[in-house]
C-alpha cells in the first residue's frame, strides 16, 4: 500500500484552514486537488517552453510540440488506446459529448433513438436533448431501482434496431454507482448501436481499457484525476472519428483552405481547431503519471475501506439516510438528516473546515426519482484519513444538534 501522510505532503493545499480549522476537503467528485508535481509541469512549462504548437520550425514550438504529444501518448497508453490520434484534447468532459452529439446530427434521422441512463449527470442529458430535437431521434431512458442501480432487463428490451446510440456513465457522480457497463456496450454492439461511456467519475478510481471494453467513444476531465480544470479527453475508435464530421472550424483543423472549398487535416487534427490547453494538456499527462506511480490497484484498495468506514460511522447517526447503496459503488456517500435541508448542513460543516457538496450534484432527475431537493455528497480521495472521516461525523451531528 501507500503512506498516506506522505502522500499529503504533495497536496500544500491539504494544510491550509478553511474558518480556523483544518481543511477536511471531501468535495472530490467535484474536483481533486492538485499535487505539487503536476503544479512544477505546469511552472516548467511557461518558464521554459512556452509556445504555439504544431507551427513554428523554432526550438521552442518544437519543443512545446513534442511535450504535448508525449501526453498524448502517455493518455494513450493509460487508456490502452490502439493509436495515439483516437485520443482527442478537449476542453472536459462536457466538451467531448457535446463534440459527439454534435457529431451524430448528420447521422441521424427521424425516429432512430437514443438510449441514456436515469443515473446521468447533466451534462450528458441535455446535449442529447438537443440532437433529438435536430434530428427527430427520440430519447429513452434505463430506469434505476432505490439502490441507485440500472435495470438491465429493462435496458433489453428498449433496445432494439432503432437504437443508434447509448450514453451512460462508468461511475455516477451523485451516488457513485458503478454500473455494468461491459454488460452494456456488448447488448448494445448486438443491434449494431454505438456506446459512449462518461468516465469523469471514473477515472479517479480505476484504470479503463478502452480496447478490452471495446468501447466507441469514452470520455474524461483531467481535474478529477489531480489535473488542472479546463483540459480533457474524447478517446474514439478511429473508424467513428473519422465518421463524425469536425465540431469547430478553425486554425489547427484544416488541411488546405480556399474560400471554395476546406478540406480537413487528419486525427486528431480535426477535432482540436485553434491554440488548446497545451500546458494543461501536459500536466494531465502529468497528473496520470502521479496516479500510475501509487497505481490504481493501491487507490482503489484504500478508498474502498474508507468507504466502508465512513458509511459504518455514518449509519450510526440516527434519521442520517444514505442514498445509493449498490454493493457495487466507489467513494461516495450521499446522504441527508432528516427534516433538514441539504444545504444548511454544507453550511454548518464549512463553518467546521470540511468541504461537501450539497444540492442535486448536476443531476436533478436522481432527485426526484427519492422525491428529494438534494442531499450532502461526502467524496472521498486516496488523500483523505480515517481521522478526517471521524471529523465529519462530529460535524453532521452538530448539525444535526443545531438544526433539530
Ligand atoms: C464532473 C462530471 C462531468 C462534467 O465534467 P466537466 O469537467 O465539468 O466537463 C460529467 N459527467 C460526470 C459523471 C461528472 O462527474
Amino acid at each position: 500500500m501507500f503512506n498516506v501522510n506522505d502522500i499529503r505532503q504533495d497536496f500544500p493545499i491539504l494544510s491550509r484552514k478553511v474558518n480556523g480549522k483544518p481543511l477536511v476537503y471531501l468535495d472530490n467528485a467535484a474536483t481533486s486537488q492538485t499535487p505539487q508535481q503536476v503544479m512544477d509541469v505546469i511552472v516548467d512549462y511557461y518558464s521554459n517552453y512556452n509556445a504555439n504548437i504544431h507551427r513554428g520550425v523554432h526550438t521552442l514550438s518544437q519543443e512545446a510540440t513534442d511535450l504535448y504529444e508525449q501526453a498524448r501518448l502517455k493518455i494513450q497508453t493509460h487508456f490502452n488506446a490502439q493509436f495515439s490520434h483516437e485520443i482527442i484534447f478537449t476542453a472536459g468532459t462536457t466538451h467531448s459529448i457535446n463534440i459527439v452529439a454534435s457529431g451524430f446530427t448528420s447521422l441521424l434521422k427521424k425516429g432512430d433513438e437514443i438510449i441514456v441512463s436515469a443515473l446521468e449527470h447533466h451534462s450528458n442529458i441535455v446535449p442529447w436533448q438537443m440532437l433529438c430535437e435536430r434530428t427527430g431521434a427520440i430519447l429513452k431512458v434505463i430506469p434505476m431501482s432505490e439502490d441507485g442501480e440500472l435495470l438491465m432487463d429493462v435496458y433489453k428490451e428498449l433496445l432494439s434496431e432503432k437504437t443508434k446510440l447509448v450514453f451512460v456513465n462508468h461511475i455516477s457522480n451523485a451516488l457513485g454507482t458503478l454500473n455494468p457497463i461491459e454488460y452494456i456496450i456488448d447488448q448494445a454492439h448486438r443491434v449494431g448501436a454505438a456506446v459512449l461511456i462518461d468516465g469523469a467519475q471514473a477515472c479517479p478510481h480505476l484504470k479503463p481499457d478502452v480496447q478490452k471494453l471495446d468501447v466507441d467513444f469514452y470520455v474524461t476531465s483531467a481535474h478529477k484525476i489531480c489535473g488542472p480544470t479546463g483540459v480533457g479527453m474524447l478517446y474514439g475508435k478511429e473508424a467513428w472519428l473519422n465518421k463524425l464530421p469536425p465540431y469547430q472550424g478553425g486554425g489547427e483543423m484544416i488541411d488546405q483552405v480556399t474560400f471554395e472549398k476546406t478540406t480537413y487535416a487528419n486525427l486528431p487534427h480535426k477535432f482540436e481547431a485553434g491554440t488548446p490547453n497545451i500546458s494543461g494538456g501536459i500536466a494531465f499527462g502529468a497528473a496520470l503519471d502521479y496516479m500510475n506511480g501509487i497505481g490504481f490497484d493501491n487507490i482503489h484498495a484504500y478508498e474502498q475501506d474508507l468507504l466502508h468506514y465512513a458509511t459504518a460511522q455514518l449509519l450510526e447517526i440516527e434519521g442520517l439516510k444514505i442514498y445509493g447503496t449498490s454493493k457495487n459503488k466507489t467513494s461516495v456517500i450521499s446522504f441527508n438528516l432528516k427534516g433538514i435541508h441539504p444545504y444548511d448542513v454544507g453550511t454548518i460543516l464549512d463553518k467546521l473546515g470540511i468541504a461537501v457538496r450539497t444540492g442535486h450534484h448536476c443531476a436533478q432527475p436522481i432527485m426526484d426519482f427519492y422525491k428529494i431537493p438534494g442531499t450532502v455528497r461526502a467524496s472521498f480521495a486516496f488523500y483523505n484519513t480515517k481521522a478526517e472521516i471521524d471529523v465529519l461525523v462530529e460535524g453532521i451531528k452538530k448539525a444535526k444538534m443545531m438544526l433539530s
